[in-house]
């Protein structure tokens, strides 16, 4: 018989929110973790098809000599082109999805499985998502976090903060909602909260 799918709980937010921090606290419940960055990172370094289709839209140029994808020249490309992010998009989306969806169907080892992705409704991963929680902190508190996580300028970081969705939207689509600009004990406890009502009321009794 086939694995009845494991339930999937996005984890969003605007940059610096904070979903890395949080799903570091779902990962010490022992809950298992995607990052739908590193599984489209994965595909276009190994997966034929989809380093085919880059090439053809983007050019060898977004390749290294060695044959290995270059981020920076594709994110050159795609950064400020929103008809150029669209194309990439529609390259990695479908396939991340199904990516994510193969994990879900393989045995169970968590309750429910948490999906990190900075674009879940845009990427329309959502559709494959049994509830959303989106990270929230102001623009402050997010801007201080990343000047000093990525060494990036107020400037830099302004620009990237405001090329993104409005987080009020997606926080207004969202299942859960988590307030993140407090300590990382207060983001632990919420996130301790949020998984007891998710094994209670998302990933439900499992079918034997
Ligand atoms: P990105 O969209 O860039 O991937 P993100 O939403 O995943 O960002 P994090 O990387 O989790 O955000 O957080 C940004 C920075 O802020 C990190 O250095 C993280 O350790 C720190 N941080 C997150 N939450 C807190 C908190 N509650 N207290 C203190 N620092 C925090």
């Amino acid at each position: 018989m086939p694995n009845e799918p494991v339930p999937l709980v996005g984890v969003t937010g605007g940059i610096g929110s904070g979903k890395t921090a949080a799903c570091r606290c779902f990962g010490e419940l022992g809950r298992t973790i995607l990052f739908a960055d590193d599984i489209a990172r994965d595909l276009a370094d190994r997966d034929p098809k989809v380093r085919e289709e880059i090439r053809r839209e983007f050019g060898p140029q977004v390749f290294t000599p060695e044959g290995n994808l270059s981020r920076d020249a594709l994110a050159r490309i795609v950064f400020g082109s929103a008809g150029r992010l669209r194309a990439l998009n529609a390259i990695m989306h479908p396939r991340v999805i199904a990516a994510v969806e193969k994990v879900r169907r393989s045995p169970p080892s968590s309750p429910y499985i948490i999906v990190e992705a900075a674009l879940v409704y845009e990427s329309g991963l959502d559709a494959a998502l049994n509830a959303v929680i989106v990270l929230r902190a102001s623009e402050e508190t997010r801007i201080r976090r990343v000047m000093q996580r990525d060494g990036m300028d107020r400037q830099q970081v302004i620009a990237r903060v405001h090329a993104q969705m409005n987080p009020d939207r997606a926080a207004r689509r969202a299942d859960f909602v988590v307030h993140n600009d407090g300590s990382v004990e207060e983001l632990r406890e919420r996130v301790m909260f949020l998984d007891r009502l998710l094994v209670l009321h998302v990933a439900g009794p499992r079918k034997s």
